[in-house]
């Protein structure tokens, strides 16, 4: 199949989604921080309650909770207020896969699953090379296991991609299976961000094709220009680990190095607190960006005045109409 080189408007896919879960609410598109070992000088119980306080949704890695672990996986659920928040938990084969370690097993993740007071979680996702035969058959048998053990919280079956028979015949399974998630790693949809908007648009229009409101997750996609063309795709929520490693810069939307937070002239509350320590003020002021920049994408698709919003961004070829 060739690439088109232009995504018309009529297509445009971004929708305003309410997710109910263990008695609380989240508007989407949103997007989760992760927090992960491989990334983070603090321990990620420390990271986890520090983002409570200015964050919600989050994300944690069952592996790292697991190795952090000395009395058992559990994260309290008492600390910063997490019970009041939404967590989603990762399978810990990014962690896993990170440190080689052929230790991090099913049966593991599914022991942190089930003491953790997590409302999301992936399933224990199967990569390519995992499987000499029937990658198909084993994603979807790893998924309904996932599913299986833990009913309460939502489970989020992780497709990785390889062709796209593949990944449309599992779609039509998990649809029919009821689940209510799909998430996909961002750098599996393409190489070009065109190619992986046109895969999203064509994810969108399968699902919506099968009376189906699964929500679509972008696995490790932080950046906020992606993030407004999968929206505009019709991707739903997000995750990655930017908001620890880089500035974002509201007035283009562009990620600027770590050391850099001056020369963004951001006037927000924590770029003004001298008390605060350089590493909390580039969270702090990368997750108020976020949220922001979230709300005014969920009031200009409501308001019905999205493209314009998106136009302020992003220019042609990609979008013409
Ligand atoms: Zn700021």
């Amino acid at each position: 199949m060739g690439v088109a080189t232009r995504i018309n408007k009529s297509v445009a896919e971004s929708r305003v989604n309410t997710i109910n879960v263990n008695g609380k609410s989240i508007l989407t598109p949103c997007y989760f921080p992760s927090v992960s070992s491989c990334t983070t000088m603090y321990s990620t119980r420390d990271l986890t309650k520090l983002l409570c306080q200015h964050s919600k949704p989050l994300l944690t890695s069952a592996y790292d909770l697991y190795a952090e672990s000395t009395d058992g996986a559990s994260l309290d659920i008492q600390e910063g207020n997490l019970s009041s928040n939404i967590l989603l938990l990762d399978s810990g084969r990014y962690e896993s896969s990170w440190y080689k370690d052929t230790s991090w097993t099913f049966e593991r993740y599914r022991d942190v699953v089930q003491q953790t007071p997590c409302d999301f979680y992936t399933s224990f996702d199967v990569f390519p090379g995992d499987v000499q035969d029937n990658f198909e058959q084993e994603t979807i048998n790893q998924i309904r296991q996932s599913f299986d053990f833990q009913r309460d919280n939502i489970c989020i079956p992780i497709l990785h991609l390889t062709t796209d028979d593949t990944l449309f015949s599992t779609l039509d399974v998990i649809t029919k299976d009821g689940f209510q998630f799909v998430a996909l790693p961002e750098r599996e949809l393409g190489d070009t961000i065109l190619e992986r908007c046109i895969k999203m648009c064509q994810i969108r229009q399968f699902l919506d094709s099968k009376n189906s409101n699964v929500l679509i997750h972008v696995l490790g996609c932080g950046h906020p220009v992606s993030l407004l063309y999968y929206i505009f795709a019709g991707a739903d929520t997000f995750d990655s680990l930017d908001w620890q490693k880089v500035v974002f810069d509201s007035s283009d939307l562009s990620f600027r190095d770590y050391s850099h937070l001056l020369l963004a002239k951001c006037p927000c509350c924590y770029c003004r607190n001298d008390a605060l320590p350089y590493v909390h003020k580039v969270y702090l002021h990368n997750l108020l960006f976020i949220k922001q920049f979230l709300n005014d994408i969920i009031l200009s698709i409501r308001n019905d005045t999205f493209e314009t919003f998106l136009k302020r961004y992003i220019t042609p070829p990609i979008l013409t109409g």
